[in-house]
């Protein structure tokens, strides 16, 4: 906005909007939700034409488009660090409060790393390739938080 950009022409009404909402996540990414929350079990998807298997799930391949949705591959409970940072703000669609890590973390059998917290460990001791398992939460919220975080094997 200019500098001089003068408001005693602007009608202007302050306020907030709250906007409700469901979201489908659609058959593949139900099913891997339900599969975390009912069997404590990571779910990744597999592309027979690439043979690249895909976390989290995506009914089409995306590297060559091809359908995947029945193709299921049951993940490792373990997995490495493949790159992380550090978050060091809060906000309100945040899983914790800053500073935390965020790692992306590529599971055993998987090609594909998936984002996740990570725990248990100073942000200067992580490492590239190092060894975690998931922690699943005592309590379902249906999400991904399923997994409460990661931590060090
Ligand atoms: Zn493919």
């Amino acid at each position: 906005m200019p500098k001089d950009f003068d408001r005693s022409d602007c009608f202007t009404v302050e306020g907030k909007l709250a906007l409700p909402y469901t979201y489908f996540a659609g058959k593949v990414g139900s099913k891997f939700i339900t599969t975390l929350r009912d069997q404590k079990k990571i779910l990744g998807i597999k592309c027979k034409t690439c043979n690249k298997v895909f976390i989290p799930p995506r009914q089409t391949c995306a590297l060559c488009m091809e359908d995947m949705r029945e193709n299921w591959v049951e993940l490792k409970n373990e997995g490495e660090v493949s790159n992380y940072t550090v978050v060091r703000y809060d906000g309100k669609h945040l899983p914790r409060k800053a500073p935390f890590i965020l790692a992306m973390i590529k599971l055993g059998g998987a090609d594909t790393p998936m984002a996740h917290i990570l725990e248990g460990i100073q942000p200067e001791e992580v490492k590239i390739g190092l060894k975690v398992k998931p922690i699943f939460a005592r309590e379902t919220t249906n999400t991904i938080l399923d997994i409460d975080h990661f931590e060090p094997l």
